[in-house]
């Protein structure tokens, strides 16, 4: 009846105007190319997009800090750590099986078969040792400066640098007016920091920091209670900033689609290898998405994984628009608290932490991309350079930052694990926006499936606290 549509409309009204912007960027975005706009005018015209971008962005610090430290101190160290153990596993077994699927499909596949074709432009990238990016990842953990952690990831190279040292020497004695100045250059070997390759805040620290403050202020007693409310309503105000925001959402994501689309390379270069490539990632990340998470969920939660993915419809779009999953938290929080109803409990205490370091998506397209580069170079991968490519894989995962193509430069760990040409990242560029925005959005679904699950699985200790505290508890 015209009631029911009436109140299906209001309902979906939200996800109705997301999907309508993908579908109607997308028609934007071809529609504007044959005027082969500039530079200047792709950014003026998805300039509502970048707005959205910045809008999300500014949300991430605040809310990722304030959500953990109230995440953490409603359990106690007993709870958070089962739950921890929780997490930490499915995030492993997720990402495993992300990385051996990526593997398995482009060996099937074999995309770069044929001699090596030239695309995009050759340029020389930067050698980092996966060792000194292990380190980088642990350095990450503890940033010295917490105010410096809101700005910018910590990553180093080893190298030689050569300083210049002037040493003036003024001559007051005499009074003479000669200054006579020499120079030494010293060159030596040293750890070079360097600013701004990726930049962004460095999550990882601050989820550390966060999550150890937040048990810390949870067992303490009264003296905790101003710190606990403080960071609660932090998080409440930022979850209505959110909601606010969410009204705008659509129109950002029509026209960071449609940019998009304006500004890419032309698609007949996407013929061949790179076509093929393209395929096979697309293939592999459909398999993890709609095949081994919903069925992950059903096998343990015995409910329907698609009525819970029906919810979340609004944070993968957004994850599409935007290719970055920590942009996309805000919404993914209203999405899994509202939609699918799960316990802020564990959407507080597993999101940050998935966000950041929870990457099916990225995982699997840094092993498949990998290999697709030595089958392109003709080198067979051995089984033990396969198994060192799945490891360095998801090490690289874990460490990439969920902020656009960070995937693509932590490939570069992956790659000289096992000696391949690093130079040849550049041949996968030309699509890596396109793929960069698939992967984020399975990233994105596999943080919330495993909310769901680690949920299910924390029932009971979420009830005991609800009776301990007094809370409503619904019957079993
Ligand atoms: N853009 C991805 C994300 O935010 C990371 C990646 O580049 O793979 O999840």
């Amino acid at each position: 009846s015209k009631e029911d549509v009436q109140a299906f409309f209001k309902k979906n009204a939200f996800v109705l105007f997301t999907v309508a912007a993908v579908v109607l960027g997308v028609i934007l975005g071809f529609s504007l190319r044959p005027y082969k706009m500039s530079y200047r005018e792709v950014k003026y015209f998805s300039f509502p997009g970048e707005v959205l971008m910045r809008m999300l962005q500014m949300l991430v610090l605040p809310l990722l800090v304030s959500s953990l430290i109230t995440g953490m101190a409603a359990l106690d160290s007993k709870a958070s750590g089962k739950m921890g153990m929780r997490a930490v596993i499915y995030y492993m077994t997720t990402t495993i099986i992300a990385v051996f699927i990526g593997i398995l499909i482009v060996l099937i596949i074999h995309p770069g078969k044929g001699s090596k074709a030239e695309f995009g432009k050759q340029q020389t990238i930067e050698q980092i040792s996966p060792a000194d990016a292990f380190l980088d990842l642990i350095r990450n953990m503890f940033p010295p400066n917490l105010v410096q952690a809101c700005t910018q990831q910590f990553k180093t190279k080893y190298g030689k640098r050569t300083v210049h040292l002037t040493v003036t020497i003024n001559d007051t004695f005499f009074n003479s007016t000669n200054n006579t100045q020499e120079v030494m250059e010293i060159t030596r070997e040293e750890m070079i920091p360097i600013p701004g390759q990726v930049n962004g805040l460095n999550a990882l620290g601050l989820v550390v920091f966060s999550m150890c403050f937040g048990l810390i202020i949870g067992n303490m007693k009264e003296q905790g209670q101003l710190l606990r409310e403080f960071f609660d309503g932090l998080n409440e105000a930022i979850m209505q900033l959110v909601a606010i925001i969410m009204w705008y959402a659509p129109i950002g994501i029509l026209f960071l689609i449609a940019g998009k689309i304006v500004e890419m390379d032309d698609l007949t270069q996407m013929g061949g290898q790179l076509g093929m490539y393209t395929i096979t990632v697309i293939i592999g990340l459909m398999i993890h998405a709609v095949l081994i998470l919903p069925m992950l969920y059903f096998v343990i939660t015995r409910q329907n994984p698609f009525v819970f993915i029906a919810g979340l419809l609004q944070a993968l779009v957004t994850a599409l628009g935007t290719s970055s999953s920590s942009a996309t938290l805000p919404v993914t929080f209203k999405c899994l608290e509202e939609n699918n109803k799960i316990d802020k409990r564990i959407t507080r205490f597993v999101l940050p932490v998935g966000a950041t370091i929870n990457m099916d998506g990225t995982a699997l397209y840094e092993a498949l991309a990998a290999i697709f580069i030595a089958q392109v170079n003709n080198m067979e991968m051995n089984f033990g350079q396969i198994i060192t490519i799945s490891i360095t894989a998801t090490a690289a995962s874990i460490g990439a930052a969920g902020i656009p193509q960070a995937g693509l430069v932590t490939m570069v760990i992956v790659l000289t694990s096992v000696g391949l040409p690093t130079d040849d990242i550049t041949l996968i560029i030309a699509v890596d926006w396109f793929l960069d925005r698939l992967r984020t959005t399975t990233n994105v679904l596999g943080d919330s499936i495993g909310a769901g699950i680690i949920e299910f699985l924390s029932r009971h200790e979420l009830r005991s606290k609800d009776v301990e505290m007094g809370n409503a508890v619904l019957e079993e």
